[in-house]
């Protein structure tokens, strides 16, 4: 249509700036569709991809040294003195001691603009790791006043040290961002190694929050990185629901102490706290719909009694309950203790249930999802899947529910090794491919720098 107009002008004056006309339209159509889908200039990625590359070594080698000296939740002094003189080196403004023993890094673009925060855990396990890699941890720790062995069983040693590298290239790329980028490095995602999570004391994201972490400047959105057993460099992820909410529980089953041979003179907590356990399952397979979101209740430690011939007293009992919807965790919630209280009712016993709101369920948020899609599969070089949900849970959720999030998942299986075998996260052979590593960093880095391109009201 438009054509057959410039055919019908015979002004040659006109007829030559239709087409100029024409082309500056195509063109700001295209930058602001560019803009608009998450894509940052190509040049920026380029520069990413480069810079990643050339730091790979230190990157290994950073995550080499924090997988070596590993640190349970709330003692993690070393990771952070080291995270802290390198920030500092990158002549990034630096906030340390933040819930205990967390470091926050702030890189102002050379342009203003909007803020991100880019988030990375430090936290090891009380797990004992087999004496396989050169570089494998010897180191003990408290947990809980207890001597423990110390590994880094969940991959937070790679999300520091991924971090650490992102921080690098985005320094290295000041000039070109318009806005603030926050790093995240935080302690005790794991839960704190100095109290019990019935303590009533907050820890991790949470407390870095209560602190004041988002106060001064919100910012307009949070991404966060896990590594799991997956396709070697793959990045999966899923819009929504991600990773389950979890809650502590803790349940005593008081009776009647008596001898073991006239179980009619005592009120058994043991075989009570065996109908309690039973009866639990029902609340997920009869009463929770299954069909909004799944639900699991765990039973994980159960101590009671001290000689065959005695009924105790009492029997403790702990677990966990994970669900990925507000409704059903409250039904979850509500009926576990119910089934609790009253199967002991039943038994001439008492059941005291306490259940503790630990981690929420993270949801990633849909528009921030959709537009970094595109980003995420240039990033993983198109290896990119839908994640299922995660049974784990994460208290990034914390910050997701703060401002607008997105939780990634990256694979670190080795290529001729299958994912679903792989021993998984919390397990001591859980195995970390550092060549998955640059990606996780490239990652991180094309987030931040397509966060920033967009336009503000976007
Ligand atoms: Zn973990
Ligand atoms: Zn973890």
């Amino acid at each position: 249509m438009r054509h057959a107009d410039y055919d019908q002008l015979d002004t040659p004056g006109v007829h030559m700036m239709r087409p100029i006309h024409t082309l500056f339209a195509i063109m700001l159509i295209v930058a602001i569709a560019t803009l608009a889908s998450g894509a940052t200039s190509p040049s920026l990625e380029q520069k990413i991809r480069e810079r990643t590359a050339s730091i790979e070594t230190k990157l290994i080698a950073w995550r080499r040294d924090i997988h070596q000296h590993p640190e349970l939740g709330d003692q993690e002094l070393r990771t952070s003195r080291l995270i802290e003189e390198h920030l500092r080196r990158l002549g990034l403004e630096v906030k340390t001691g933040v819930a205990r023993t967390g470091v926050v890094g702030i890189l102002k673009g050379a342009k203003p603009g909007r803020t991100l925060a880019l988030r990375a855990d430090m936290d090891a396990l009380p797990i004992k790791e087999p004496e396989v890699l050169p570089f494998a941890s010897k180191v003990k720790g408290r947990h809980w006043g207890k001597e423990v062995d110390v590994m880094h069983a969940c991959g937070h040693d790679a999300h520091t040290a991924m971090l650490m590298a992102t921080a690098e290239v985005l320094v290295e790329l000041k000039d070109d961002l318009a806005g603030t980028v926050q790093f995240i490095f935080q302690p005790a995602e794991e839960g704190s190694s100095l109290f019990e999570p019935f303590s009533g004391k907050t820890w991790g994201a949470q407390l870095m929050l209560q602190e004041g972490l988002f106060a001064e400047t919100k910012p307009d959105a949070v991404f966060g990185l896990h590594v799991m057993p997956g396709r070697l460099g793959e990045i999966s992820y899923r819009s929504g629901a991600t990773t389950a909410s979890s809650d502590g529980l803790d349940i005593t089953i008081t009776g009647k102490q008596g001898h073991g041979g006239m179980p009619w003179n005592t009120i058994d907590p043991i075989t009570t706290s065996a109908l309690v356990i039973s009866g639990l399952q029902t609340v997920v397979s009869r009463q929770a719909n299954l069909t909004i979101s799944p639900a699991v209740i765990t039973i994980g430690t159960i101590h009671g009694g001290q000689a065959n011939n005695v009924v105790p007293e009492t029997v403790h009992m702990s677990g966990t309950i994970r669900t990925y919807d507000k409704g059903v965790r409250e039904l979850v919630r509500h009926q576990t203790r119910v089934v609790a209280e009253k199967i002991a009712e039943s038994a001439g016993a008492k059941a005291d249930v306490s259940i503790v709101e630990m981690y929420d369920t993270t949801i990633n948020d849909e528009r921030l999802t959709g537009q970094m899609q595109s980003v995420l599969e240039r990033a993983a070089d198109g290896k990119v899947s839908r994640a299922s949900l995660v049974g784990a849970s994460e208290d990034f959720s914390f910050y997701a529910k703060a401002t607008p999030g997105l939780f990634v998942f990256l694979g670190v299986t080795p290529s001729d090794q299958d994912p679903a075998k792989a021993a998984p996260n919390h397990n001591p052979a859980f195995f970390v491919d550092e060549s998955a590593l640059v990606v996780g960093t490239r990652t991180m880095a094309s987030l931040a720098v397509n966060f920033l391109g967009l336009p503000p009201d976007k």
